[in-house]
This record gives C-alpha cells, sequence and structure tokens, in this order.
C-alpha cells in the first residue's frame, strides 16, 4: 500500500431494480470522504459499482422476459449514470459480469479451496431469495419471515461447498479487540462482535441450483452465492480498474468501505475471514450508515416508498441533495427525511445562512473596495472561535462522522453572520470614519468565507467551485482564517440556492 494512499468503496448495487435514494446516500458519503482526502493531498482511489448475479436477478429478469445479462446491463447503465448526477468523482465503476473481476474470483477462490478453507456439506435452512442469503433462526422474523422483506421464507435443503467460517472464531475476536474501530459506529461494532461471540458457524459458499452466478473453479457444477462474488470487487477491481497496471500494491488494505447497515454482517464477520483465508490483508475501517425514513420505513422498490433522487436532484440540484441527506439525519443513524424539511434547510440554511452572506460579503467588497480585499489583520474574537476548526473537521471525518463535521462548518458559517451583524460593516462605510476597521472587517469577511467554504467543498462541490472561483482562491488544500493576506480581487455571484418554485 502507498503511503499517502487512500481507498474508498461503496457497496457494490444490485442490479434487480434501478437507483434510488439509499443507493446515492451510500455513494454521496463515500464521495463527501474522497473529496475530503484529495484536500488533504491523499492519493485517492474511489470505487464503486454493481453487483450483477444471483437468484433475484435471475429471477427479476424471467419475470421481464430477458437474459440476465441484459437486466443487468441495462440498470447498470442507470447506476453510471447517476455517478455524474449526485457529483461522483468515482475513480473507476466496476461490475461484476466484467470477465476480468470473474477471472479474478475464480483465481482467489482456487487459493481459498486450497488453502483448505472450504468443505462440502448438507444445508438445511431458511432462504430469502430477495436476501440471496440463507438467515440463522435467531434471524428470522415473526412466522418464519425475512426480517427486512417481510416475506414468509422456505426451509431448503441441498448439498453445497461450504466456507468454514467458525474456524475463524478466534481471529475475528481478536481483530476487534485490537482494532476497535475496525467498524464505526460503536453501535453497530458492538452488533458485530455480539453476532461472532454469539458462535459462527460456516457458511453455504455454492449452491447446485444457481445459474446466473460464477461457477467454483473445483467444482463447476456449484455456483458461488453472490456475496462472495460481490465482496470480492473491492480487491478485483485494483487489478484491471487501470489499463495494463496493477493497483492492489498501491491501495490494498482499502482505507474504508461505507455501506448501509443490512450488509454489515458479511463486511464485518464473512468478509474479513474470506479475506485471510486467501493470504490478503483486512481493510481498515467501515463506517456503517442507517437508512433514511420517509415515515417508519426503509426506502426500498418492494416497499414502494421510494424518494427518486433524479426528482430532488431536478429541484433543488445536487449540492442541496447532499447537504440535506448528511444534515438531516445524523449519519450512523436511521432517520426521517421529507421534502418539507428538504424545503425548510434549503431555505432557512442554504439560501439564508449562507448564500446570502456570500453575497453580501462580495456584495460589500465590490461596492466599498472596488472588489479589491484590503490587507488587514485577522480579528480577534473571530479567531478564537476559528480556531482548529479544519482540526477538527479531519477527526471527525477520519471516522466517518460526516454529520458533526458539517456541524462543525455551519458553527463557522453561523459565527460570520453574527460577525456581519456585530460589525454591521455598512455603517463603518457610511462616513469612512474608520476606514482601518472597514478593511478588518471586510479582511476578516472574505476569510472567514473562503476558509468555510473550503471546508464545504466535499459537501457542496459545485457552489463552493463557483465561490472559490468569485473568492480568487486558487488551492483546494484546508486553511487558516488569516491564511491568505489580502490584495486578491474577487467577483460578485448570483445568488448560489435561488428561490425554488413550488
Ligand atoms: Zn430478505
Amino acid at each position: 500500500m502507498g503511503a499517502n494512499s487512500y481507498y474508498v468503496t461503496t457497496p457494490i448495487y444490485y442490479v434487480n431494480a434501478e437507483p434510488h435514494l439509499g443507493h446515492a446516500y451510500s455513494t454521496m458519503a463515500a464521495d463527501v470522504l474522497a473529496r475530503h482526502m484529495r484536500q488533504r493531498g491523499a492519493d485517492v482511489f474511489f470505487l464503486t459499482g454493481t453487483d450483477e448475479h444471483g437468484e433475484p436477478i435471475e429471477t427479476a429478469a424471467e419475470r421481464e422476459g430477458v437474459t440476465p445479462q441484459e437486466l443487468a446491463d441495462r440498470n447498470a447503465a442507470k447506476f453510471e449514470e447517476l455517478m455524474p448526477i449526485i457529483d461522483v468523482t468515482n475513480d473507476f465503476f466496476i461490475r461484476t459480469s466484467d470477465p476480468r473481476h470473474k477471472e479474478r474470483v475464480a483465481e482467489i477462490m482456487q487459493r481459498v479451496y486450497d488453502n483448505g478453507w472450504v468443505r462440502r456439506g448438507i444445508w438445511e435452512g431458511w432462504y430469502c431469495p430477495r436476501c440471496a442469503d440463507f438467515k440463522t433462526e435467531r434471524e428470522l422474523g415473526p412466522g418464519n419471515t425475512c426480517p427486512i422483506h417481510e416475506i414468509e421464507l422456505v426451509k431448503q435443503r441441498e448439498e453445497n461447498w461450504f466456507f468454514r467460517l467458525s474456524a475463524f472464531q478466534a481471529q475475528l475476536e481478536g481483530l476487534y479487540e485490537e482494532r476497535p474501530d475496525f467498524v464505526v459506529p460503536e453501535f453497530r461494532r458492538n452488533e458485530a462482535v455480539a453476532f461472532i461471540k454469539g458462535g459462527l458457524e460456516d457458511v453455504s459458499l455454492s449452491r447446485p441450483s444457481l445459474k446466473w452466478g460464477l461457477p467454483l473453479p473445483w467444482d463447476p457444477e456449484q455456483r458461488m452465492y453472490v456475496w462472495f462474488d460481490a465482496l470480492l470487487n473491492y480487491v478485483t477491481a485494483l487489478g484491471f480498474a487501470r489499463e495494463g497496471e496493477d493497483l492492489t500494491g498501491r491501495y490494498w488494505p482499502a482505507d474504508l468501505h461505507v455501506m448501509a447497515k443490512d450488509i454489515l454482517k458479511f463486511h464485518a464477520v464473512i468478509w474479513p475471514a474470506l479475506l485471510w483465508a486467501a493470504d490478503l490483508e483486512v481493510p481498515k475501517r467501515m463506517a456503517i450508515h442507517g437508512f433514511l425514513l420517509m415515515g417508519e420505513k426503509k426506502m426500498s422498490k418492494s416497499l414502494g416508498n421510494v424518494l427518486d433522487p433524479f426528482e430532488a436532484i431536478d429541484r433543488f440540484g445536487a449540492d442541496a441533495l447532499r447537504f440535506y441527506c448528511f444534515r438531516e439525519v445524523s449519519f450512523g443513524q436511521d432517520g426521517s427525511i421529507s421534502t418539507a424539511g428538504f424545503e425548510g434547510r434549503y431555505e432557512t440554511e442554504l439560501a439564508n445562512d449562507y448564500g446570502n452572506l456570500a453575497s453580501r460579503v462580495l456584495a460589500m467588497v465590490d461596492r466599498y473596495r472596488d472588489g479589491v480585499v484590503p490587507v488587514a489583520q485577522v480579528d480577534a474574537t473571530l479567531a478564537e472561535d476559528f480556531e482548529g476548526a479544519a482540526g477538527r473537521v479531519r477527526e471527525l471525518l477520519d471516522r466517518a462522522e460526516l454529520t458533526q463535521a458539517l456541524e462543525v462548518v455551519w458553527t463557522l458559517v453561523r459565527r460570520l453572520n453574527r460577525f456581519v451583524e456585530e460589525t454591521r460593516p455598512w455603517e463603518l462605510a457610511r462616513d469612512e470614519a474608520d476606514p482601518e476597521r472597514l478593511d478588518e472587517v471586510l479582511y476578516n469577511l472574505v476569510e472567514g468565507l473562503r476558509v468555510t467554504t473550503l471546508l464545504l467543498v466535499p459537501y457542496l462541490p459545485r457552489t463552493s467551485e463557483t465561490l472559490l472561483a468569485a473568492l480568487a482562491e486558487e488551492g483546494r488544500a484546508l486553511a487558516e482564517l488569516g491564511s491568505r493576506e489580502g490584495g486578491q480581487k474577487v467577483e460578485r455571484v448570483p445568488p448560489l440556492f435561488p428561490k425554488i418554485e413550488s
């Protein structure tokens, strides 16, 4: 792994349906972290993509009268199209039906087999075709249902291959002891630990009846559960994302896997064991987020309460969507979102607190100083409130605390608004009684706006570009108040968050 490398991933999205806000949410979160790390000068690799095998795809394709590959192609294209729309800066988009992925999965799984970590066996258990996963007794909902899909499950019995997860019991317990922040937030870590301490059973690796899946290299009659092929994308992608180059040494182990809580078990329990079984290092950290709820339930196609990210972006713009999601719901927790809440924050926070502040500051520099930022001293009281803010944001984002980091920045935005009210620059300008104080106030407002906007780059990529250009800020690295002297020519900006017609 490179000394300065930062490798962040999203889950790969299942192509049995079209993208919804839940997918956008995970991806935007990873993008906030990727952009922030680039600002810190890291050598970032950001991966997203689509998960294309398994019985749910087979069934959905059959229902529509197309081949699984046709269905996968059609929906994968929609996920790929989503990325620029939500301003996501992924370095590669992996599709698990890519032959280069399949080839590498076969190599890795053969190694798992050669190392002795699989065995034959009989599986009898509760199978959810939508999860493409067996449920243990303690995972079942009332009346033998899938707790996620709320459908009745059928008990199945068949001969297949098993991954010897139980053999990794002690090693997994050790991992969580040695690395207390392997999974964040902490309550998700505790769930993973509880699951492990409950006693691990071997997990089914393949099925004879599955058609749309990768064959086991040592027993091609059996096809791999989609989960194994899917998890391995994080490693295989590095082998072919850059033509003629293998990035594995530069980026593996991954710095961070971002995902929703429903796939915690696969990532936090099975994934490290599978990596050890294949002689690979485990990732450094996983950040687990909750569900965005409309009313009570998780957004999903099958529950029919989908908020279309494309529609939201049409109305408010991608920046506003990114901002709203991380501002409204504490990242890591479940939380409710609503159109009314979205409109409220757009108006009060983006348009008023931030957009108006930027317009006012730049207009005053234009009007009172011909658009040239005065050269002046840092205001002591303002400096006190800005002190250490960038460092706090860095620390919070290192733990994937996206909402808390944004709150730190928003405190600065509010502080700058108070600074305007306290210093009343329009009064200082009236008779130029104290031109030095007016210089100082304007210089500090521009500095405050610049420092704040640099911190907002990951959350508001488009707005921050417009504003940083107007502020004549060339770099994108985080800055301290007063780290730039005055003297720059700045420009007025049009309203950054215009009124939305309802
Ligand atoms: Zn299910």
